[in-house]
């Protein structure tokens, strides 16, 4: 089964590793719908995927919102029939802070958006897939999910609840055909990072470089992929060595 013509959802699709990924799953051919909450930035990715002879549509939705995921969902499954791939991926960081000034805003907003974004995401669609009885679903966690990751706490919380989200699921739905596994990237040159630091060789950890995310997007896609068919409830660290 190769991945030609089988539909995709990409949430944060308007930039970094969701844009990225978008490209990459399009240039295998697949229908890829591109979800993300700025307009500007899902049409722009849209034009990319057209520039390179791709297909999809665009599709405004905060994955924080419950009726806006129901929506998207129900939309993108009216118009191609099936989801055959789902890239879980919109988040935000917030800024840095240790826990006891971590502003309880920042805390929420970012709990909204990447816990329980990812939560709605994964309810929503395994009821599609559900019925196909066949599906895969990569959520984007982070070495944030799998460590410490001092003044980043709020963060750091949310990407461990996508890890503790994508065992159970991959548990329960394994045996109904759906694989479901998490990506941890460590630094990736993205808007999420673009006023941080990411130069200093030793926090940047073996490799002694942040990531692009097409590195990002690569290995999305093989977890898309039927190359990946036993693969489900893998926690993969795509950090350069980070975490090791
Ligand atoms: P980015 O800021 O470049 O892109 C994120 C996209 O998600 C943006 O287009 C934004 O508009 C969209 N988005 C944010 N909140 C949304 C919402 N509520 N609804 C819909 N769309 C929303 O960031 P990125 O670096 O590409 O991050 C993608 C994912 O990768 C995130 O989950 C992030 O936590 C994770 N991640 C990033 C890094 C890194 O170093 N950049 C490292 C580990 C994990």
């Amino acid at each position: 089964m190769s991945l030609a013509n089988r539909v995709a959802i990409i949430t944060g699709a308007g930039s970094g590793i969701g844009r990225a990924a978008s490209l990459k799953l399009s240039t295998q051919g697949m229908l890829v719908a591109l979800v993300d909450y700025d307009v500007a930035r899902g049409e722009e990715t849209l034009r990319l995927v057209k520039e390179q002879e791709g297909n999809g549509i665009f599709i405004q939705a905060d994955v924080s919102s419950s009726t806006e995921v129901q929506n998207y969902v129900a939309n993108i499954k009216e118009r191609y029939g099936r989801i055959d791939v789902f890239f879980n991926n919109a988040g935000v960081m917030g800024t840095l802070s240790p826990l006891a000034d971590y502003s309880e805003e920042t805390f929420d907003r970012i709990m909204a958006v990447n816990l329980k974004g990812a939560f709605l995401g994964l309810k929503y669609v395994i009821k599609v897939m559900e019925e196909q009885r066949s599906g895969v679903i990569i959520n984007t966690a982070s070495t944030a999910g799998v460590q410490s990751t001092p003044f980043l706490g709020g963060y750091s919380a949310s990407k461990h609840g996508v890890v503790g989200l994508t065992k159970t699921a991959a548990a329960e739905y394994g045996p109904k055909g759906i694989r479901i596994n998490a990506v941890c990237p460590g630094g990736v040159i993205t808007n999420m990072t673009k006023d941080m630091d990411m130069s200093d060789p030793v926090q940047n950890g073996p490799l002694r470089r942040p990531s692009s995310p097409e590195e990002i997007a690569n290995v999305v896609c093989f977890l898309a992929s039927e190359e990946a068919s036993y693969m489900n409830g893998s926690i993969v660290t795509v950090d350069g060595g980070l975490t090791a």
